[in-house]
């Protein structure tokens, strides 16, 4: 996490959850990109569901694309069936009817990819759910769309209980963006990385070397021994989180915002992430390291 922010490398911005007119979303692959690229963005992931839309346009539109696909197959403690982000994939993900989440994720794999598990709050998919399969790299911890709709956007409690279980897997902010109202520029990752491409990209996605956002942003995080100090924007609430009950908040005194904070790292236990909130509650997401 230290690392993340003192090493050299760009940052680049982008969202790695994207529908278009190819499944349910309501703009082309063209439009969505130049929406996004007019925003600032410097990477899209367009992700259909089960169809691999030719990441093209994207490119085109002056935007690195991620090539991906959005894959359902299984059901989860909710009765709904699985949802994974299937990422950098080379050709269509190949899904099977028997397919439950763990061939899904296989499947991903054989098609070169890396699987995200996608918005798991919002559709009622447990830690357990996700304990049972092997092979994913993250979990959205954010979901624009599900916190747009039916305001079930953030999974930081399942996040907490995979990372409490061992499971070293990374927390994603995206937007899973339909309709380009509500559900657009909510969510999205900033990558560090020294090579603006597809695969310098997924390698940096791959190592965790990235950290979430639906807001704040984090400007530097210096640790000296136990003492952490982390300056970003204006914050209510900077904390370290661990296993369990273990962990360190700081929060700005009533009606006041603040830019920095000094924590302390050994009061987390087996690992420890960075959140940061703003005042109308919208977070920073560090990924975590292991101790
Ligand atoms: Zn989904
Ligand atoms: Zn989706």
């Amino acid at each position: 996490m230290t690392s993340l922010f003192s090493s050299p490398g760009r940052w680049l911005k982008g969202n790695l959850h994207t529908h278009t007119t190819n499944s349910d979303g309501h703009l082309t692959p063209a439009e969505i990109g130049r929406v996004y690229r007019d925003a600032g963005y410097d990477f899209l992931a367009i992700t259909d569901h089960g169809r691999f839309t030719d990441p093209g346009p994207v490119q085109d539109a002056g935007l690195v694309a991620i090539p991906g696909m959005e894959c359902h197959a299984g059901t989860n403690a909710a009765g709904e069936l699985h949802h994974v982000v299937a990422l950098g994939i080379s050709e269509a993900v190949r899904v099977e009817p028997e397919h439950g989440l763990q061939g899904l994720i296989d499947a991903i794999r054989e098609a070169n990819g890396h699987a995200v598990l996608a918005h798991p709050y919002w559709h009622g998919c447990t830690s357990a759910d996700l304990l049972e399969a092997d092979g994913w790299f993250a979990l959205e911890v954010y979901n624009q769309v599900c916190q747009a709709f039916i305001a079930r956007g953030e999974s930081s409690e399942t996040w907490d209980q995979v990372l409490g279980a061992g499971r070293q897997v990374w927390g994603l902010a995206v937007d899973d963006c339909h309709h380009a109202g509500p559900d657009i520029f909510g969510g999205w990752v900033w990558v560090k990385t020294d090579e603006p491409t597809a695969p310098g990209i997924m390698q940096s996605l791959l190592s965790g070397r990235f950290y979430a956002s639906s807001g704040p942003k984090i400007l530097s995080v210096e640790r000296d021994g136990d003492r952490v100090r982390v300056r970003c924007s204006p914050a209510q609430t900077i904390a370290l989180i661990g296993k369990g009950s273990s962990g360190h908040a700081c929060h700005a005194p009533v009606g006041e915002l603040i830019e920095e904070a000094e924590l302390d790292w050994g009061r987390a236990r087996d690992y420890v992430r960075l959140v940061v909130r703003d005042e109308r509650g919208r977070g920073a997401w560090c990924n975590p390291e292991f101790v």
